[in-house]
């Protein structure tokens, strides 16, 4: 039910552990993290409130400064730490708010053991697998994760904003949206997505609105949106003008 990434030189934890605070009023049933550092990916979720959340997460997490965070509302499987997201697959993880509708269709085609009842590790395998064809294609860097996300949008029916982060893609967040909110912040040498602005507010008041169906891909110094044909689009760039 909330979505927060960032991508900057801070650390990532602290970001999106103070931005999925704020977005917490929405209601949820678990939590988790995934922040990049130095090429290793580190995950962390539990169902129940974030404070279950941030005990495990005292014991020692990554202060790299790249990272996703989420609260989920379960539609697909209980909500148990293993459906909490975010869901790996290879070097990528995946958080999502919303349902995708044709994920029993999509997982019949995957040749995986799925570890978890929802609809959203799909979507992890599929960007797994879309990720390592598009570098076969030559496309290196950023954006082929954003190469990926766009053609794994494509496949999905339903309503979704996803966010995936890939331990080989140092910096880069991508995200993606279909009939489900997301909003992007633009700070100085950092940016910010979210399902909702409080999430980022305290951080930046610079917004942009993307339209549905477009794919953002957020690095500290540059934000780049695209349909999910991968035609360039302009967000409208907004200033958030009112207080929490
Ligand atoms: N459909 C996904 C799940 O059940 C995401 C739910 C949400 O919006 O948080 O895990």
């Amino acid at each position: 039910c909330g979505i927060v990434g960032y991508a900057g030189e801070r650390p990532a934890l602290e970001i999106v552990m103070d931005g999925l605070r704020r977005l917490e009023y929405r209601g949820y049933d678990s939590a988790g993290v995934a922040v990049l550092d130095e090429g290793l990916l580190w995950t962390e979720k539990r169902a129940g409130k974030l404070v279950h959340l941030e005990k495990a997460l005292a014991e020692g997490f990554s202060d790299g400064p790249t990272g996703i965070g989420h609260t989920r509302w379960a539609t697909h499987g209980g909500p148990t730490d293993r459906n909490a997201h975010p869901h790996v697959a290879g070097r990528v993880a995946v958080i999502h708010n919303g349902i995708i509708e044709n994920f029993a269709r999509l997982r019949a085609s995957l040749s995986v053991t799925l570890v978890s009842e929802t609809d959203t590790e799909v979507a992890a395998h599929l960007l797994s697998g879309a990720l390592a064809a598009v570098r076969q294609e030559g496309v290196t860097g950023p954006q082929a994760l954003a190469e990926a996300m766009r053609r794994v949008s494509r496949q999905l029916e339903g309503a979704f904003t996803l966010l995936a982060v890939d331990a080989d893609t140092p910096g880069a967040v991508v995200g993606a949206r279909r009939n489900s909110p997301l909003v992007v912040g633009r700070g100085q040498g950092e940016n910010f997505l979210a399902s909702d602005v409080s999430a980022f507010i305290e951080h930046t008041r610079d917004a942009i609105e993307l339209g549905q169906d477009q794919v953002v891909l957020i690095t500290p110094g540059a934000i780049e949106i695209t349909d999910f044909d991968g035609t360039a689009v302009q967000g409208t760039d907004y200033r958030i003008d009112w207080d929490l």
